[in-house]
């Protein structure tokens, strides 16, 4: 464990990996693995899947397909220690005793809480109410220093500051104020011109498992608009992004000039990006393929990877346990 700074992310387990989940987290998340001066814990956040509505048997099938992702996209369990949430009920308990610090009020304000009971109004459950105070736990269990995440994610990091400084103050432990690590795309817009890229919304993503063939069909729904203006915006404004995330800043600034001069045929323009997101997408294809014969593997990985992320999370819990009158 050595004096190393630790680094802790994961993903919900609501269906395959895609392009903002890989440029947004798995990109950070494998460039702090490559660095020595990290010690680094990867997780499958089942238990935040468990609070916007699911269904079981896609639970316990999606656990191992963002384990497959991971792998594919190149995180190594000899390199970093990769888990699933539940399997380490210290998150739990320690959140429990971090809810005693927050207010009902600061979690019912945040952005991120109202964006979900957007999308499930009928289901607001005090599970999702309580998800930052959960994700301030999966950190800080581990007194993770660096958090490789989106954009999306700036109003929890937040909240585990603020838990981080309360607990210090109160309880005199020594939990670091954790920090977002940021990638070049850090927000991946929607395929719909509206929002981010979501596992949850139909629609809105490329997969990292996608043919070229269903990556051409998804960037041809972008929607567009005549060709022509002098301002851009909706979904011209996205596929420019998608542009400048695959193909350069230079290329999307050409486009841009030609949108405001002679005009743009998106046909060529989007058939083009679907090529270079592909060409990008096709090594991680290949190694998910051999991985997917051996889902023995997977679940070792899992297993192996819980019992040395428990080891960690024990003493923090136990810390915590003495500091705050439990033992
Ligand atoms: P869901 O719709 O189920 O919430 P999601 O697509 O938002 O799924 P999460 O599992 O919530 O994915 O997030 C996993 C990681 O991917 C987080 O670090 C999050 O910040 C990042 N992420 C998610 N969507 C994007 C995006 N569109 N752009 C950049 N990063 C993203
Ligand atoms: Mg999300």
């Amino acid at each position: 464990m050595s004096g190393k700074k630790r680094v802790l992310s994961g993903i919900r387990a609501t269906g395959r990996l895609h392009l903002g989940n890989y440029l947004g987290a798995v990109k950070g998340m494998l460039s702090l693995q490559d660095n020595p001066d990290y010690e680094t814990l990867y997780m499958i956040a089942d238990l935040h899947t468990m609070t916007t509505p699911y269904d079981p048997e896609e639970l316990r099938v999606n656990r191992r397909e963002v384990v497959m992702d991971y792998l594919a996209a190149g995180l190594d369990p000899k390199r970093s220690i990769i888990f699933a949430q539940s399997d380490v009920p210290e998150h739990t308990e320690l959140a429990f005793y971090f809810a005693t610090v927050v207010s009902v009020a600061r979690m019912q304000h945040l952005p991120t809480f109202k964006d979900k009971v957007k999308q499930y109004p009928k289901a607001v459950t005090m599970a999702l109410l309580n998800y930052p105070i959960l994700m301030a736990a999966d950190i800080l269990a581990y007194k993770a220093e660096l958090v490789p995440v989106g954009v999306d994610q700036e109003p929890h990091l937040e909240i585990a500051r603020e838990i981080a400084r309360k607990m210090n103050q109160t309880y005199g432990t020594d939990f670091p104020e954790p920090q977002r690590f940021e990638t070049s795309g850090g927000y991946v817009p929607s395929l719909v011109g509206e929002g981010k890229m979501s596992k949850s919304v139909e629609g809105s993503y490329v997969n990292l498992t996608d043919s070229l063939e269903e990556i051409k069909s998804k960037v041809a729904k972008i929607p567009t608009d005549s060709g022509q203006g002098s301002e851009i915006s909706g979904g011209v404004k996205t596929l420019m992004e998608f542009v400048e995330l695959f193909e350069g800043k230079e290329k999307r600034n050409e486009f841009e000039n030609q949108y405001r001069d002679k005009g743009l045929r998106y046909g060529e323009i989007k058939s083009e990006l679907s090529e270079a997101i592909f060409k990008e997408l096709e090594p991680i294809q290949k190694r998910r393929v051999e991985l997917e014969k051996d889902t023995k593997y997977i679940d070792k990985v899992i297993a192996e990877g819980a019992e040395k992320a428990r080891k960690v999370a024990q003493e923090t819990v136990l810390e915590v346990r003495q500091k705050m009158g439990l033992a």
